[in-house]
């Protein structure tokens, strides 16, 4: 049996920036996950690292479009009609928190982590070899109606009065920074300051080969076997039974799998995605992310291929896929970028972990002495891995978090 100061349960971008950043200030440090480093939600994602993120994702708000949605007319959300009774609650609560001032609060609460969240990866990446995989091109996002663009307005003048910079582009400018897409919309807005990864996987396998460098362990094992083991945490795992003082669970969207049975609750849901990757035809090629407004799809360029990601699809976590949303989108995406033959045969389905005011929970777990949540990431878990492995780090170690770490407990449920 052996001994280390923290066990952190999780190896997604989350899980394996808390160990780099625990294993800097001085702990022995165990990461363990049953698959390799990167292989769940964080390999699947989208990329982008959203420094320019203010506002949480809108319910739809109006009749008409609570029609469209329910209609499954509405490709940017998809939903089990058997998984509604149970969604309920957490989607009324969802609703009350994207009201203006429901937004304006999550932007207030957030903006020191997505303020930071970019330098936080590149220190990272400077180190663990990885930044040949990030690119500081911003993001784009193409409105095809003057409706549309019309209706963003006001997340532009919040996006302005948050010193966020973006820049609204016609259809020549747009296609002067992207060549290759197809002029199937009418306005453009450039953010320039997010950034995005070409391989998110192969980021985090490069953040966990940075941690055993400087002396943290991977291990394979079940988190579901932590438990109490007198005044420490005890794990099982390939390589026998693993105690320490502190545990900290980055399991994402299995968090609920292991807290259950320690006996807190937390009402996380989950906003299921699929992805597909597709060969671009001849030489057409993108530099960024490219995210299409009024049908919530994003076509990324990744190792892999051009990556089409989905909205969000409510239904239980482990239910079988449905991939709905691929459909609807992809003659869609085939308007804008001249998408070639699937990648592969089946899509990709991952499930964001969100809480309905979409804030992460990072900080004590409730009623367990020695352990720590870094859970609920929702749609910037990619963003946030480095950030949030700071901010625990100094938590757990005693030093001065470098943001007011409050908006983020676990006990604004309780
Ligand atoms: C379609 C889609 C697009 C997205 N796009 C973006 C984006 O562009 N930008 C962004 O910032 N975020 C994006 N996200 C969100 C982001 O991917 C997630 O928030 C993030 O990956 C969560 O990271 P994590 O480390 O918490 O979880 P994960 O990456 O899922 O890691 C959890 C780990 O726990 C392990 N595990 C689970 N159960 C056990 C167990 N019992 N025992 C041991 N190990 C276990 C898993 O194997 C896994 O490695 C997107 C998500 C989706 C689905």
């Amino acid at each position: 049996m052996a001994r280390t100061d923290a066990i952190v349960l999780g190896a997604g971008f989350i899980g394996t920036s808390i160990a780099i950043h625990l294993v800097k200030r001085g702990l022995s440090v165990a990461l363990i996950d049953r698959r390799g480093p990167g292989e769940e939600t964080s390999y699947g994602n989208t990329g982008i690292i959203e420094g320019n993120t203010f506002f949480p994702h809108p319910f739809p708000s109006g009749l008409s479009a609570l029609v469209r949605l329910l209609l499954k007319r509405d490709s940017a959300a998809n939903f089990h009609w058997s998984f509604l009774p149970r969604i309920a609650p957490w989607l009324l609560a969802y609703r009350a928190n994207t009201s203006l001032a429901g937004r304006l609060a999550f932007a207030e609460a957030m903006r020191p982590l997505y303020a930071q969240s970019l330098a936080e990866h590149e220190t990272l990446m400077a180190e663990s070899g990885a930044a040949k995989y990030l690119r500081k091109t911003g993001w784009l996002k193409i409105y095809r109606s003057n409706g549309a663009f019309e209706r963003a307005q006001r997340e532009f003048e919040y996006a302005s009065r948050f010193g966020l910079a973006f820049r609204p582009m016609d259809v020549a400018a747009t296609q002067a920074l992207e060549p290759s897409l197809k002029p199937a919309f009418r306005h453009a807005v450039h953010w320039p300051e997010a950034a995005s990864v070409s391989n998110p996987r192969a980021v985090v396998q490069a953040y966990a080969a940075r941690f055993t460098q400087l002396g943290g362990v991977m291990l394979n094992g079940d988190a579901r076997s932590l438990h109490r083991n007198g005044a420490n945490w005890r794990v099982d795992t390939d390589s026998g039974a693993l105690d320490a003082k502190e545990a900290v669970v980055a399991l994402g969207p299995w968090a609920p799998d292991l807290l259950g049975s320690l006996g807190i609750r937390l009402p996380m849901a989950f906003k299921r995605g699929y992805h597909m990757h597709y060969r671009a035809e001849g030489n057409a090629a993108l530099a960024r992310p490219i995210v299409d407004a009024e049908n919530g799809y994003c076509l990324t360029p990744m190792e892999q291929g051009i990556r089409l990601t989905t909205g969000a699809e409510f239904a239980a976590r482990d239910a079988a896929p449905t991939p709905v949303q691929l459909a609807q989108v992809l003659p869609k995406a085939k308007e804008l970028f001249a998408l070639g033959a699937a990648a592969e045969s089946k899509p990709w389905l991952g499930s964001r972990p969100c809480f309905a005011d979409s804030r992460p929970v990072i900080g004590r777990a409730p009623g367990q002495a020695g352990l720590w949540l870094a859970i609920g990431h929702a749609h910037w878990g990619v963003t946030l891995g480095p950030v949030t492995g700071r901010l625990i780090a100094e938590m757990m170690t005693g030093a001065t978090p470098f943001c007011d770490p409050a908006p983020y407990r676990a006990e604004r449920f309780s």
